[in-house]
Formats: structure tokens, C-alpha cells, sequence
């Protein structure tokens, strides 16, 4: 079974727009507790991708598991999201006037309004899990600032630390060391490798140092399927991902 072990599974995913195929008979295999990066031109069909495994987009054709047995492309955004697929986008989205400690307290789940979590008295336990979750993204000491007044770097680490909130099984991050420094970078590194095993991370990223510090594991779209796979070094090596990326 091609299911077994792995955390998603597509198979001849195609996606067209007005005849234009974004996804064309795609194959990717994600195993639990693997950290890979999909790396690709503009134009690939990375976010299309991001977008088929959220339920954003409907495929036209193929098969998307999550796990063994949940079948994406029967569920809406809301149950892939409830059923632990964690999806962060570029740009960081926090709640500005709020802690970083109200943010993170917002993002637990929950049924309640805004207002009403606020309010509502945290359980020993919930308390627990975001100061576990403060020590993982580092921002312990930060934990009463209004998120607003954070540097770029740490509100990606907040987000971050949202989506753990949620206890996703898979992650899915969209360049997220655009705009940091190296120092923040680098954390982002060691972050994401802490991070695996016990979850299983997607990360699309251009930052070539990034990805080499990070996956052992790389994949290449061009064209909506997949052009090579391996290791950096290995994927770098493939004549015809030379090809793409210099146009020769
Ligand atoms: P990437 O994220 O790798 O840059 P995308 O998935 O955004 O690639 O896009 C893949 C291709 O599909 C691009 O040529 C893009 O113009 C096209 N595309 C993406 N979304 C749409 C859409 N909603 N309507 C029409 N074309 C789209």
C-alpha cells in the first residue's frame, strides 16, 4: 500500500485554469515526520499545490490522502484544517493589539468568539501548553508585548506557534525566512528540525542556503509535476533542473 507511512499522498493530481494546467498528473509522497522542501520557478505551481492539500482548490483529477485513510479531496477546508493540516502563508498574520500570550491563547481550539476565549478562565493544562509552545518559538520573554511591536521575524515565529497550538500533524509553510535576518534564519533551521518527527513539515522556500541547512529530502516542481527529487546536492546536480532553473 503506497498509504503506508505516509503522512500525504497525491497521485495524478491535474489542475487546470481555463484550460491552463497549474497541476498536471502530480505525484508527491510525504512521509510522517519528514521535513521536505518543495523548491521550484515562479510559475511551478507550488501555492496551487499548497492549495489542492488545504481544499482551497478542487482538483480536477487524482487522489489526496492525508494519513491513511482521509481522503482531501472529500473535505473542506475547515475539516482538513480540524483534522491536522496547519497551513502558514507568507506574509504573518497576528493579532496586532493583542500579546503574544493572547495570540497564542486565541489559537488554541476553540468554539468560542473572540471575546468569550479572552475571557473564559484558561485550564492548568491549556496554561501549560502555551508556555510550552513560548519556549518552543523563543518568545518567553516577549510574552506580554502586543504583538504588533515585534520584528517581522518573531510574528512568523508567533504564527508558528499558533498553528502548534492547533497540534497539526502536518505543516505546511510558504517561504517562511523571506524578509529575516540570518540570525532569524538560522533559528528557523534548528526550529524546523525540532519540529520533525513529531510533525511532518512542506516547506516551499527559494533560499537555497535555507534549504540546504534544513531538508534531506527536496523536490522540484516545474511545470506542475514533479522534475526530480532527492537531496539538494542531488536535485542541484540533475541536468534537466539546471536546465530549468538556467534556462539552457
Ligand atoms: P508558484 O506558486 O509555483 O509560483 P502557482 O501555483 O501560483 O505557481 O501558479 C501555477 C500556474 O497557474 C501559474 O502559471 C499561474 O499563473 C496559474 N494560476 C494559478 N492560479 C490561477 C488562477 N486562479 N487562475 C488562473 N491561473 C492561475
Amino acid at each position: 500500500d503506497v498509504r503506508h507511512g505516509t503522512i500525504l499522498t497525491l497521485e495524478d493530481i491535474s489542475v487546470s485554469f481555463d484550460g491552463f494546467k497549474a497541476l498536471n498528473a502530480l505525484n508527491l509522497y510525504i512521509g510522517v515526520g519528514e521535513l521536505r522542501c518543495i523548491i521550484g520557478p515562479n510559475g511551478a505551481g507550488k501555492t496551487t499545490l499548497m492549495d489542492v492539500i488545504t481544499g482551497k482548490t478542487r482538483p480536477g483529477s487524482g487522489q489526496a490522502w492525508f494519513g491513511e485513510t482521509l481522503d482531501l479531496t472529500q473535505m473542506s477546508e475547515v475539516e482538513i484544517a480540524q483534522a491536522g493540516i496547519g497551513r502558514k502563508f507568507q506574509k504573518p498574520t497576528v493579532f496586532e493589539a493583542l500579546s503574544v500570550f493572547e495570540n497564542l491563547e486565541l489559537a488554541q481550539k476553540t468554539n468560542k468568539s473572540v471575546w468569550a476565549s479572552l475571557r473564559a478562565k484558561l485550564s492548568g493544562e491549556q496554561r501549560e501548553r502555551i508556555d510550552e509552545v513560548l519556549a518552543t518559538i523563543r518568545l518567553e520573554t516577549a510574552r506580554h508585548r502586543p504583538a504588533g511591536l515585534l520584528s517581522h521575524g518573531q510574528k512568523q515565529f508567533l504564527e508558528i506557534g499558533m498553528l502548534l497550538m492547533q497540534d497539526p500533524q502536518l505543516l505546511l509553510l510558504d517561504e517562511p525566512v523571506a524578509g529575516m535576518t540570518d540570525a532569524e534564519t538560522e533559528f528557523t533551521a534548528e526550529l524546523f528540525k525540532r519540529l520533525a518527527g513529531q510533525h511532518s513539515l512542506m516547506v516551499v522556500e527559494h533560499d537555497m542556503g535555507f534549504v540546504g541547512s534544513i531538508a534531506d529530502h527536496v523536490t522540484v516542481l516545474h511545470q506542475g509535476s514533479v522534475l526530480a527529487e532527492g537531496s539538494l546536492d542531488e536535485v542541484q546536480g540533475n541536468e534537466r533542473v539546471i536546465e530549468v532553473y538556467l534556462g539552457r
